[in-house]
């Protein structure tokens, strides 16, 4: 996969893709991360991208030329048919896991960051293949939640993680991960279940699934709805139903 970033402040993005996971995934080839300044596809001394809105108000808007240029070179240096153009705002549709689950089946993302007050709406309207928010609050810029989205992505590339993990994670199933424990078995007085140090794995398999769907429903019940739970699972949802009634 390529996913090229487009922003004024490509320093904000230089760090998190250069550390553990993700730079891995980059080292071994799974995905290649282009950092685009938007201001190398200005032409003026001050290489300026941004202007005030038309009707007046405060705030700067982000210049329509240089986006139609790095998006349109972008997509012409491409190795892959439709690069696929997403604009990061928080008047999108809200990311989530299978949001990311469609995006890791892309080959070549391209990502726009906003600044200031946004970009302007012909950018939007001539460009955009998808608008993302990463949830109902407004950041200074596009940069953070363009590295969120990138980082949910690739880690569902293929080869990244085993597939077990990634079918047994928070929202994979609609169902919220089961509890971890590690060493040590007893600390501060706290026990590690002793399921898990049974060796039994098909009791543990069992007791991880229980306490997935106990999670679930205390936490987050409105993923339950799409959840496909076996008819023994179901039973065992209304029992801690009417426990908790
Ligand atoms: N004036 C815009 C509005 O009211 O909708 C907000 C602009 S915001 C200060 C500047 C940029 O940050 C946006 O263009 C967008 O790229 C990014 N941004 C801010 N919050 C975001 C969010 N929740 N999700 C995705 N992008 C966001």
């Amino acid at each position: 996969m390529k996913i090229d970033l487009v922003t004024i402040f490509p320093g904000i993005l230089d760090g998190p893709f250069k550390e553990s996971m993700i730079k891995r995934a980059v080292d071994r080839g799974l995905v290649e991360i282009n950092l685009v300044d938007l201001r190398s596809y200005t032409h003026d001394r001050h290489r300026q991208v941004d202007d005030t809105p038309y009707g007046g108000g405060s705030g700067m808007i982000l210049k329509p030329e240089p986006i139609f240029e790095a998006i349109e070179d972008l997509k012409s240096k491409s190795d892959y048919d439709c690069p696929y153009v997403i604009l990061m705002t928080p008047q999108g549709s809200r990311f989530d896991q299978a949001v990311a689950k469609k995006l890791s089946g892309k080959k070549h993302l391209i990502l726009v960051c906003g600044r200031y007050e946004g970009i302007d709406e012909r950018v939007r309207t001539d460009l955009i293949d998808e608008e993302l928010s990463i949830g109902d609050f407004v950041l200074t810029g596009g940069e953070l939640p363009a590295a969120v989205v990138v980082d949910a992505v690739v880690r569902l590339l293929p080869g990244f993680i085993t597939e077990e993990a990634a079918a047994n994670e928070s929202f994979s199933d609609s169902l919220l991960e089961h509890p971890h424990y590690t060493r040590p078995s007893v600390y501060r007085g706290m026990e590690v279940p002793s399921v898990l140090q049974s060796g039994n794995h098909a009791e543990i398999d069992r007791w991880r699934r229980k306490e997935s769907i106990k999670r679930t429903y205390e936490r987050r019940p409105d993923l339950l709805e799409n959840a496909n739970l076996l008819p023994d699972e179901k039973k065992y949802l209304e029992d801690i139903i009417k426990e908790q009634d």
